[in-house]
Parts: structure tokens; sequence; C-alpha cells
């Protein structure tokens, strides 16, 4: 027997069951395309995609929208400073849409790379400034905005439940008053529309009732998930970053708009942070992405499954050593599954698959609890007395929800093993079917790579190693001085 699914909500601050009438509308805030998304982000996704996944297990229809957001998101969340967009562009010398096109492509590459399945949409903000507009005029009809030389904003004095969500000190926020905030009355005011600078032409901008601009960030997100969306929403997720300013700004707007109470139930990710304790991000250039993993030899799943050694409300920190020491996790897992479970389907049920069963479901429909639902399956796996068919069975449901291929026999998982001239063990993994010739060429690569180290001539052994990145190997040192050698 599965338990009911239970879920922690922001607005309440406390683990309530999860029940929704029909099909479950869900909202994730989506990137902002003006550069690569760090693996931070990707741990927010991956969290939504564990509970999508869990909301489906559970019976659930899901239509789950995800936002690409392609303007208007400000350098600062309190509406002062450029767009990310037209940063992003200057920075690479090409046009917006060609930065939005980029980032959004990478974005999805990665995604795909992390298992994490497509939502039902993925709408862009550049194509709904309509709606935008439209709940903009709402708002002013309504008597909830005033005009500045730069901009519409919200007046947050209009709507006294501005500081409940996020528990904002209502002494905090007059103190933040006193510092610079131009024309806007209280800090917490944000901007819904925003004017073009006079003394610059912006490349994204477009016509409204009050002039030409462009939308603020918050407004976005409202205007799309109220167009695909029936309000209340069911879930709307996002960082933890999100809770103070963008979803409190959010729940603001549509609730004066409507009328209406915005969302029934609140989910936040807990942020990816660096060593020291910080936050791993994109504005202070402290970031990783998937991409950089991939080059060091990490596949992708391996840093999902990294992601599951903390519950998604507890920070998490990334470090080198973790995260070769989860791609060893994440081999030694496979390498397990590929010696313990049987190696054909067989619909099978037994007590034994029902107490593992038990055991992650309980665990996965406990607020996401994925280190316990994960130590269920290496449990599963150390016991003898539960057959290989029954392992199998087990793991085909439980990768349902942790999305690792437990199951998919790659040709990555065949090894080839070669000694080269210089004696030199070389370890070949990977999905690539590579030629005598280019296997000799590895060799004598790895052999100068070696020499090269040895001088400590630390140019040469880089040069050699991005001449093995051309031929498409990942070459990587073993502690028991091999070299494995991954081919893509
Ligand atoms: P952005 O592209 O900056 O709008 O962020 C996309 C998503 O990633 C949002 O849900 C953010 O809250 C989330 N996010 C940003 N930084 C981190 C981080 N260091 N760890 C986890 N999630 C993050
Ligand atoms: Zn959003």
């Amino acid at each position: 027997m599965r338990p009911a699914l239970r879920l922690f909500n922001t607005a309440s601050l406390s683990v309530e069951e999860f029940k929704a009438d029909g099909t479950v509308g869900m909202y994730c805030c989506g990137p902002t395309v003006y550069n690569y998304q760090h693996i931070g982000n990707m741990r927010t996704y991956i969290f939504e995609d564990i509970l999508r996944r869990a909301l489906k297990a559970a019976g659930f229809k899901v239509n789950h929208v995800v936002n690409i957001t392609d303007v208007g998101h400000l350098t600062d969340d309190a509406d002062s400073g450029d767009d990310k967009m037209e940063k992003g562009a200057e920075r690479e010398g090409k046009t917006v849409w060609d930065i939005a096109q980029k980032y959004t492509n990478t974005f999805m590459q990665n995604i795909d790379a992390l298992n994490i399945e497509h939502p039902e949409a993925f709408p862009r903000a550049t194509d709904h400034i309509p709606e935008m507009i439209a709940m903009v005029q709402t708002l002013i009809d309504k008597g909830f905005t005033y005009t500045t030389d730069d901009g519409i904003y919200f007046d947050t004095a209009k709507f006294p439940d501005y500081v409940k969500f996020a528990r904002l000190d209502p002494e905090q926020l007059m103190a933040g008053a006193r510092i610079d905030m131009g024309e806007k009355h209280s800090n917490t005011d944000f901007a819904l529309w925003k004017f073009s600078p006079k003394d610059k032409k912006r490349a994204m901008e477009w016509d409204s009732p009050w002039g030409v601009g462009f939308p603020g960030w918050h407004i976005e997100c409202s205007a799309m998930s109220l167009k695909y969306l029936s309000q209340p929403l069911d879930i709307h997720c996002g960082g933890a970053d999100h809770i103070r300013i963008h979803h409190t700004n959010e729940i603001a707007q549509v609730e004066a708009a409507t009328g209406k109470k915005f969302c029934r139930h609140w989910l936040h990710g807990e942020w990816l942070v660096m060593e020291k304790g910080e936050k791993m991000s994109k504005s202070k250039g402290l970031f990783v992405t998937l991409d950089v993993l991939k080059k060091e030899g990490i596949n992708p799943l391996a840093y999902r499954l990294y992601c599951f050694s903390a519950h998604y409300r507890s920070p998490l920190k990334f470090s080198w050593t973790g995260i070769e020491s989860a791609a060893q996790s994440y081999a030694s897992l496979k390498k397990q599954v590929a010696s313990s479970a049987a190696k054909t389907d067989s619909d099978l049920s037994s007590t034994r698959i029902d107490e593992v069963l038990t055991a992650f479901w309980a665990a996965v429909n406990d607020d996401l609890n994925m280190p316990r639902a994960l130590a269920a399956i290496w449990d599963m796996l150390k016991d003898g007395s539960i057959t290989a068919d029954e392992k199998r069975a087990a793991l085909k449901i439980a990768d349902t929800i942790l999305a690792l291929d437990l199951l998919k026999v790659e040709a990555a998982d065949s090894v080839t093993e070669k000694i080269s001239s210089g004696g030199s063990k070389v370890v070949f993994t990977g999905s690539k079917e590579f030629s005598d010739e280019h296997v000799t060429r590895v060799l004598s690569i790895v052999d100068a790579r070696k020499a090269a180290k040895l001088e400590k001539n630390w140019a040469e052994s880089d040069r050699l190693r991005d001449e093995l990145v051309a031929m498409g190997v990942i070459a990587k040192d073993m502690k028991d001085g091999s070299t494995e050698c991954v081919l893509k």
C-alpha cells in the first residue's frame, strides 16, 4: 500500500496531504535565457521533475507549465539595473533573439541529458505580451498602481496581505524604505511595465496603452500561468530565492487583479551552494554548468544522483570531490544492477518486491525524501535473499521516479582495456565505435600526455587533453595510474 502524497507547502509552512480534483495544474519558474543555466538551476528542475513524476505515480494527471523568460528580468530583482537579455546580447555581440534561442537550446539539451521530463507547455514571455498588458490594465483600473518617470508600479501599500507569504517583517520593510528607491513609494513596490529609456533604443520593446516599453519580470509568470492553468493553480514551484520577492509579488498582483486566491500549494527547492556556503549564481560568476561536468567525464545522471543525496528543502554543497564520488556511486550502482538484477523482463510480483517498494514509496511520498528512497534501493541490491528477477521488477518501478536509466545497458558499459607502447593501461568506455587507427592515436597521445605531466609541462598536457577532446575522447587519470578514456 502506498501512503498518500504529502508535500511541504511554503504558504502554511507545514507538510500537507496533497489533494486535487482532476488534473493538477503546476507552474514552475523556468530559465532566464541570457546565459547558460548552471547546475544549481538544474537542481531545482530535478526536484520539480521528481515532483511531477511523484504526482503521476500517485495517480494524478499533470498539466505542467515551465516558462522561458526571454525579456524583462533585470540584473537586480528590485527593478533597477539592466535587462539580462540585453546585457547577454552585448556580451556576445549577437541579437537578443539569437541569445534567447541559443540558451533555450542548451537548456533543452541539459534537461534532456538529466532525464527531466518535458512539461506540457514551455511558453515564452515574448509571445505573451498582450496577456501581460491586459493584466496591468486590470490592476490600473482597480487602483493598485501608480506611474513614475520610468514605469508603472504595483503599490504594495494597497495590498495589506503583502507581508503574509514570506512572513516579511513590516518594521524591516520600513527600514528598507530608507535606501535609494528612485520614485518608488515603498521599497517593496515593483514594476509591472517599464518604459523604454528616452536616450537609448531597446532591442525588445512593445507598444502599450501607456507608452513603448517592456513588461516587468513578475507579471510575465502571472500572465502565463493564468493563460495555461485554471485559478487557483494547484502547485507553483521555484527555487527558494523566489519566495521573498518574485512569488510574493506574483501573489499580490494576481490576487489584486482577480480578487481570488492565486495558488493552493507552493514548493521551493533549496539552493546548490558553493563550498563556502554561497549560492551558486550566474550574476556572481560562481557557477558550473552541465557541460563543464561532461568535459570532466561526469555523466549528467551522476549529477542527478548527487542531487538525491540531500532533501530538496536542504542546501546541497557542490564540490569536485563530492561530484566525483557521486560519479563513482553512479558507476557502482549501475554495476550492481548489472550484476544482481535479472537481464530480461518478467512480470513479477512478490512480497519481497512489495516490501522494497513500500519503503521506496513511503520515502517518495513523504515530501519527496529522495535520500531515503535511494537508501531503500541500495539496501535491496545488497540483499542476497531477494532474487535477480525481483530486483529487476522493483528497479523498473523505482526508475519511473529516479530516472537514472538503471536498467539501460548502454554501449558505455562495455569496457575495453589496452596497454600503450609506453606501458600505460588505458581503459576505453563509451558509446562510440572507434577504428583501430583512432585507438592507436589515442594511446600515443596518452603516453605523450603522461610524459608532459612528468616534466610538469602543463601547457603541453592541456593541449594534448584538448586534442583528445577534439577527437571525442574524455581522458581521466585514475588513482591506480591507468587512464580512463570515455568515447563520446
Ligand atoms: P533563473 O534562470 O535565474 O531565473 O533561475 C531558474 C531557476 O533556478 C529558478 O527556479 C531559481 O530559483 C533556481 N535557482 C537559481 N539559483 C539556484 C541555485 N544556486 N540552486 C538551486 N536553484 C537555483
Ligand atoms: Zn516565475
